[in-house]
């Protein structure tokens, strides 16, 4: 046990009550010195010190550095400067990528959207993808006068593995890629860089739509497409697990002796509920490939709507096999709430039934075990705000990051 406290123990502390002192501002501003010193508990002098120091940095402006908005005198507050840090966000899908900056308040300033040309299997394509796009958007970034860049997070369609490696990827049938290194090594020195699931980064988002008062303790999101993904959030934050793929619910087996899945396993949720199953199950894989998934997913619903009975029946395994996933899921993890985006809000009408069965069963049983199931809230732009939002979220962990303005 220490009971001297060191220079890095000092240091340490000032940087966690920097970032304290950031993100209570951040949920009360405008606030005062008064009220950070309230709620975050720390003396007065310390909150004058730290808040000095977030000016300095250019994350908080005061009185006299704000532009008043004309209703009245301006008042003694505090408040964020949105303007001073931006941060990318790069999203691949199966065909394109989406490359973001936005600043701290959420504004966009810049985007870019391309078709990607991946040929199938070929992983040099992909990572060339990703690094053409993150160095559009970075270099977009530094071209914005009096921001700073605090890095970019990337978010793919396949597991990744402690953050690094794709792996085996169904949506373009490349081997296990490591996309964390090439970036790296592409993007300018020191920038914080993620990669990950778009599930994972979906979740975020989501979870942030809900208003906060209403915001539950945990909350599972499944987001279907070609596969299925998601992400876990627990006590507000994402749960990534030992190797950052908690979360990885396309992968939930829900029949022991259905077909292999390139994960290894049998039956995964994926073989029922992505739209690649309900496609080949329904004569539509040819469409979606020469036309795209919206097309298909349209003639799909169109279909399920007039009564044919081939959809009909695919809809109904791909709800059972929901709604033994969203069992397992509540058995194990105990969430409160799961939202359901992606393709699968269109197709709630026809997926269902199974889903509610299930809950009225065992309402009889332990009714306050049962979680809500809604529909997402952000649709199809999850990812990116989630990947915006992980971007913010690591930030206000550690506002030292950010230089001195003008140093
Ligand atoms: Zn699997």
């Amino acid at each position: 046990m220490h009971s001297v406290k060191g220079p890095s123990d000092v240091a340490e502390i000032r940087r966690a009550n920097l970032a304290l002192t950031l993100q209570t501002l951040d949920e009360l501003a405008p606030c005062s010195r008064t009220d950070l010193r309230h709620a975050t508990g720390l003396v007065s002098g310390s909150v004058s010190s730290l808040v000095d120091e977030l000016v300095a940095r250019g994350l908080v402006v005061e009185p006299g550095q704000t532009t008043s908005n004309g209703r009245g005198r301006p008042r003694r507050v505090l408040g964020l400067n949105p303007l001073r840090v931006v941060g990318v966000a790069v999203q691949l899908t199966p065909l394109e990528v989406i490359a973001e900056v936005r600043d701290l308040g959420g504004e966009l300033r810049w985007q870019v959207r391309q078709p990607h040309g991946i040929r199938h299997g070929v992983s040099d394509d992909l990572v060339a993808a990703l690094v053409d796009a993150a160095l559009q958007a970075e270099a977009a970034a530094a071209q914005i006068a009096g921001a700073w860049v605090c890095g970019t997070v990337v978010g793919v369609p396949g597991p990744v593995a402690s953050g690094r490696v794709l792996a085996d990827s169904i949506e373009f049938g490349t081997p296990r890629t490591d996309l964390f290194e090439p970036l790296r090594e592409r993007l300018p020195a020191g920038r914080d860089l993620v990669v990950m699931n778009d599930g994972r980064l979906g979740a975020v988002a989501e979870y942030s739509a809900i208003p906060p008062r209403e915001r539950p303790r945990s909350m599972a999101y499944l987001t279907g497409g070609k596969g299925v993904s998601g992400g876990l959030i627990v006590a507000g934050m994402p749960h990534l697990g030992a190797h950052l793929m908690a979360g990885e619910c396309g992968h939930i087996s829900v029949a022991m002796d259905g077909p292999p899945c390139d994960c290894g396993a049998r039956g995964c949720l994926t073989l029922y509920l992505g739209t690649d199953a309900l496609f080949a199950a329904t004569d539509l894989t040819t469409l979606a490939a020469d036309r795209g998934q919206d097309v298909a997913l349209v003639r799909l619903e169109e279909r399920l709507a007039a009564g044919d009975a081939d959809a009909r029946t695919a809809l109904d395994r791909a709800g059972r096999a929901l709604a033994s996933a969203i069992g397992t899921m509540s058995n194990y993890t105990d969430i409160d709430l799961v939202v359901l985006g992606g393709a699968l809000p269109r197709l709630e009408r026809w997926l269902l039934a199974p889903v509610t069965e299930l809950l009225d069963a065992r309402q009889e049983r332990i009714p306050e075990f049962n979680p809500v199931v809604a529909s997402a809230r952000r649709g199809d732009g999850a990812t990116l705000i989630g990947a915006w939002l992980l971007a913010r979220q690591r930030l206000m962990a550690d506002p030292s990051r950010v230089p001195l303005l003008g140093g």
